[in-house]
Parts: structure tokens; C-alpha cells; sequence
């Protein structure tokens, strides 16, 4: 069993965009709302990756009861500020926001987690990603191909069928040939699926939803999920300890898909930056 190390690939890949940065000077701006300790500790390791990347960050921080109408001045702001070249909206946000307004409201040029329909559109047209694909999905792709794992003509079997995860990575790995099952809560009989898969991509948000009579010897195991244990120890969506012991490959967390969230939202600030310059 091989570990699908995220960790020391996004260092790898945020030390190599040290050029185009320097060349480029990019900056990224994170809207954060509220205090939530997970929410902080991501934006604090994209501001890390920043700073090492040499991409200027900028953090607006709204409290719990920002409105709806705060944060969309606060895009359009950005929007139309030459000097910022990608923006983020840290989610979760209170209730009070709908979250798909405020995504729309982002230029797509800027949308660097990719989350908005035209960047999200144009994963589902183009096999290359020759925009701004969704952060996480794009972190999977560049982890895949890292560790030279094919897909063409391979079963791929995602669970989970979010916007931002699931149905974004099941698209591009169709796009790259493969045969893909798209699982999630009201699949029946989740493991006649989970057990077919050469590649198995898990992004649910439930510790050990995945377990060892569910998956075949040497599977490729990509697991998404986050979640803290009642010891305070994050873990994933898949029993890694028995699993990893029929796995060909598996990611670990943390230190799997995570870091290369980060990693991809480097690769996106400065597409975009790229972009912007080409186009101005
Ligand atoms: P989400 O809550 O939007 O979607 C969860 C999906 O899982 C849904 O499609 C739902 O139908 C499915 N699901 C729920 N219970 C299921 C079950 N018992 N069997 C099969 N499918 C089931 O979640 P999301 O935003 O895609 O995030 C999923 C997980 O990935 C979370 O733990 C989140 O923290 C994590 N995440 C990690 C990263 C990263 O960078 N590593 C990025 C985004 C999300």
C-alpha cells in the first residue's frame, strides 16, 4: 500500500509557482464570516500557502450577523478592484445568506474555488480545465496524476454528490474516459457500488462510512471527507486502518486532499492572475 501524500505534493506544487508568482504578483482575497474554528484554521493555511507562494492575501472578516446585502457590496467591490485577482468566500455562512447568491455574485474570472455555473459549466464541457475548476476536485485530479494513477477505461466510483466535490470530480473524471458511478444518501446498497470501484472517491462528511468489506484489493482510495473525532483528531469518511491494508493506494487525513485544496487554489490564483493579464 502506497500513501497518496497531499502534504508533500502541495509543498511541491506551491514552491513551483514561486515563478509565475514573482512574475505575476497576484493577490487573493478570502471574505471569512464569524468565528468558526475550522473555518479560521483553512484560512489560515491558504494564507500560509500564500505568503509562501508569494501571493499577496487579503482577509475582509464580517461578523455572524453580516447581511446578505454587506457581502454582496463587498464582491462587487472586489469585482471591480483591478489589484485582486482571485476571491474566496469561506463556507459555511450563517443562514441568514443564501449561498448561491453570493456565489453567483463572484466575476467568474476571479472565482478561483471554481464553484460558480460558468466555471463550473466549463469542467463539464472541456477534458482540459482550461478555467478556473473547482478547488477540491482539481486538488484530486493533480494528486491522481502525481502518483500516475490512470482512469481511462477504469470504474470510478464517487460518494457523495455535492456541487463543490462529488459531481464536480465525477464529471472530470468522465472527461478523462472513465466509467463513473455517482453514490450518495438515498444510493441502496452503497457497497455493491463502493465495490466494484478500481477508484474509490469519498466525500461525505461520516467518519468510517467506508469499511473494509466494502472495497476490493487494491483499490485506489481518494477520501475527502473531514471530520473531527470526539478527541479532537481529524479524521475522514473511510476506516483507514483496515481499509489501507486492501488498498493499492490510499490518501490520508489529514495530509491527502486537504492540502491539496490549498494547492489548487494556488494553481487557480494564478490562472487567474494569467488570465487577467492576457485579457487586460
Ligand atoms: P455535502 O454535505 O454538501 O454533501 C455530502 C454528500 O454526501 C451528499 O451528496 C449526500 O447525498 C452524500 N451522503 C450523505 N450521507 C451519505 C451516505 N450515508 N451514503 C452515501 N452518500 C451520503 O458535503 P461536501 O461539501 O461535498 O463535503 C463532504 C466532505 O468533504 C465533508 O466532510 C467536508 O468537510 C469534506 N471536504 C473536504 C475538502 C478538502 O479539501 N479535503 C473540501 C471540501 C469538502
Amino acid at each position: 500500500m502506497k500513501i497518496l501524500d497531499g502534504k508533500a505534493l502541495s509543498e511541491q506544487i506551491v514552491e513551483s509557482a514561486k515563478e509565475k508568482a514573482a512574475m505575476l504578483e497576484p493577490t487573493l482575497a478570502v471574505i471569512m464570516v464569524g468565528n468558526n474554528p475550522a473555518s479560521a484554521a483553512y484560512v489560515k493555511n491558504k494564507h500560509k500557502a500564500c505568503e509562501k507562494a508569494g501571493i499577496e492575501f487579503k482577509e475582509y472578516t464580517f461578523d455572524e450577523g453580516v447581511t446578505q446585502q454587506e457581502l454582496l457590496d463587498k464582491i462587487e467591490q472586489i469585482n471591480n478592484d483591478d489589484s485582486i485577482n482571485g476571491v474566496i468566500v469561506q463556507l459555511p455562512l450563517p443562514a441568514q445568506i443564501e449561498v448561491p447568491l453570493v456565489i453567483r455574485a463572484i466575476d467568474p474570472a476571479k472565482d478561483v474555488d471554481g464553484f460558480g455555473a460558468y466555471n463550473l459549466g466549463k469542467t463539464f464541457l472541456s477534458p482540459d480545465f482550461e478555467d478556473l475548476p473547482p478547488a477540491t476536485p482539481l486538488g484530486i485530479v493533480k494528486l491522481l496524476d502525481h502518483y500516475d494513477i490512470q482512469v481511462q477505461g477504469k470504474e470510478v466510483v464517487v460518494v457523495g454528490a455535492s456541487n463543490i466535490v462529488g459531481k464536480p470530480i465525477s464529471t472530470m473524471l468522465l472527461n478523462r474516459n472513465a466509467t463513473v458511478t455517482t453514490c450518495h444518501i438515498y444510493t441502496e446498497d452503497l457497497a455493491a457500488h463502493t465495490k466494484r470501484a478500481d477508484i474509490l472517491i469519498v466525500a461525505v462528511g461520516k467518519p468510517d462510512l467506508i469499511t473494509e468489506d466494502m472495497v476490493k484489493d487494491d483499490v485506489v482510495v481518494v477520501d475527502v471527507g473531514i471530520n473531527r473525532k470526539d478527541d479532537g483528531k481529524l479524521c475522514g469518511d473511510v476506516d483507514f486502518e483496515n481499509v489501507s491494508k486492501k488498498a493499492s493506494y490510499i490518501s490520508p487525513v489529514p495530509g491527502g486532499v486537504g492540502p491539496m485544496t490549498v494547492a489548487a487554489l494556488i494553481l487557480n490564483t494564478i490562472r487567474a492572475a494569467e488570465r487577467q493579464r492576457q485579457s487586460s
